[in-house]
């Protein structure tokens, strides 16, 4: 980020404007719609802002520009024709640590104004950092036909409640929710249509009527890249009060949570410690009866070799209220990045999900049916028994030949295809790391020649992990 956005407070300050043209009289409006205490410096001046100095709107000092009109300023805006005015302007400023703006001269500012969309109290404001003004332009004109003209008034009115509502809703997590039901729900409707003063006895009966109730949502993280995620996950994580997230889920998917939400690691990686079973299952109920939202974010899908049947069959037992959100899991969202169709045509008639991570002496398995020709077989966790898996397909009549392939942090910036045959399966495994998904059928082949993510990655189309912007918050406006 190379500028902090903030909301700077004018009102009665000591402003400066240095020209006295077109855009002088644009900027110096600005501030004095903020309420600055506005000061315009420039030996001439168009009608304007002649006129406003007559009113007495702002004060005229007609005189060219020198470093003492700043003394006692709070910020500077140098909107005059002549570099080097405006130059000394920026200096000048910088020497008395005063923000100071030069139109159309980025480097120069310590401050930019961003495009706004003003629906007072309530205000967006968009910046591209200078980089590409237009473009902040063009999503302020979407966001304007976006945002209804009534969160203005909506706002006002909630500002005003504020002090009633504090005083009779003592957590903050309790006012939170509070506001998310008025603003999703019927007050919002009331202030749309216009009647303000029902939309005020509509926060009176809502905030007597608060209940303390947590919940749970398991969320399906998917498997890395965060523009997978599905848009009911991103709202419950914009939401939570407490997210507790296992190893799978990356950073990318957490930079969307909640900033003030409390993040709880729990595990887990074949071979490291982490938090047992029952003990997660104990945390979700305990942190949603005390009224926490939840959110338990689990790679890929929750349902998909990730033990969330568990996790709501203890919820539901303690009586706590709870809500499934899929996610991409890992056999549709790395063999997609990786260019390995499931079923095809040609090549598999069927798909199968098997986990690896299991025990030899209790492997109920139907290898005879999984070594079946034609057909897609993905094994999750399969690195550590890719040998006795191995094994057991060609023991049970697959061909020594059958494409296979490795798909290590599939979705991910750093994925990498290993690509061999069954034969070979065991040496590969060798060369991959967790987590990483086994696919052994025909159409591992069509990876070589459908590889378009990797290929979009080498001519430069993906950006870089460090240029991605995280998704967008969602904002529900209804
Ligand atoms: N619930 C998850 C699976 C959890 S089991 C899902 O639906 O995807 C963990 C295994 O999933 C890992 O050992 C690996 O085999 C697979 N996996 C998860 N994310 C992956 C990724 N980004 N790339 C490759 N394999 C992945």
């Amino acid at each position: 980020m190379d500028y902090l956005p903030l909301f700077a407070k004018l009102d009665g300050r000591r402003c400066v404007v240095v020209g006295g043209g077109e855009v002088a009289w644009r900027k110096a409006r600005m501030l004095l719609k903020a309420g600055a205490r506005l000061f315009l410096v420039a030996p001439e001046v168009n009608r304007e802002i002649a006129e406003a100095a007559e009113n007495g709107e702002l004060v005229w000092i007609d005189q060219p520009f020198r470093p003492e009109h700043l003394d006692a300023t709070f910020l500077v805006i140098a909107a005059t024709d002549n570099p080097l005015v405006n130059e000394l302007v920026a200096k000048a400023a910088d020497n008395r640590h005063i923000l100071a703006n030069v139109v159309d001269d980025t480097p120069k500012c310590s401050f930019i104004v961003p495009s706004i969309v003003d629906r007072s109290p309530l205000i967006v404001a968009i910046s591209s950092s200078g980089q590409a003004p237009v473009l902040a332009r063009l999503i302020r004109e979407k966001l304007e036909t976006l945002l209804p003209q009534h969160l203005g008034q909506m706002a006002k009115i909630a500002g005003q409640f504020r002090d009633t509502l504090k005083a009779r809703v003592q957590s903050l997590s309790g006012r939170r929710k509070f506001w998310e039901q008025a603003f999703e729900g019927r007050f919002s409707t009331l202030v749309a249509a216009g009647q303000h003063d029902e939309a005020r006895d509509e926060l009176e009966s809502l905030s007597r009527s608060q209940k303390a109730g947590g919940s749970v949502a398991l969320v399906g993280a998917g498997p890395g890249d965060a523009g997978l995620l599905t848009l009911k996950a991103v709202q419950l994580m914009q939401q939570a009060d407490v997210v507790l997230y296992d190893y799978l889920v990356s950073e990318e998917v957490l930079e969307l949570v909640r900033r003030d939400a409390e993040l709880v690691s729990v595990g887990k990686k074949a071979g490291f410690h982490s938090v047992p079973q029952d003990q997660i299952n104990q945390l979700l109920v305990n942190y949603a009866k005390s009224g926490k939202r939840v959110v338990r974010l689990k790679g890929g899908d929750p349902f998909v070799f990730g033990r969330g049947g568990e996790e709501l069959e203890t919820l539901m037992e303690s009586g706590v209220t709870c809500q499934v959100v899929p996610g991409i899991t890992a056999a549709a969202g790395a063999t997609a990045y990786a260019g390995i169709p499931l079923t095809h045509r040609d090549y598999a008639q069927s798909a199968t999900f098997i986990t690896g991570h299991l025990k030899q002496e209790v492997d109920t398995l139907d290898w005879v049916t999984l070594a079946r020709p034609n057909q897609t077989l993905v094994i999750y966790m399969g690195l550590m028994k890719s040998g006795y898996i191995q094994q057991q397909l060609l023991g049970n009549g697959r061909d020594p030949l059958t494409p296979v392939a490795i798909v290590e942090r599939g979705t991910q910036e750093k994925q990498k295809v290993l690509r061999g045959t069954l034969s070979e399966l065991s040496e590969l495994a060798k060369s991959a790391e967790s987590p990483s998904l086994i696919v052994v059928g025909e159409v591992a082949q069509l990876s070589e020649k459908l590889n378009w993510f990797s290929s979009s990655r080498e001519k430069g189309l993906l950006l870089d992990e460090k240029d991605r912007q995280p998704a967008p918050a969602v904002v529900n406006l209804a």
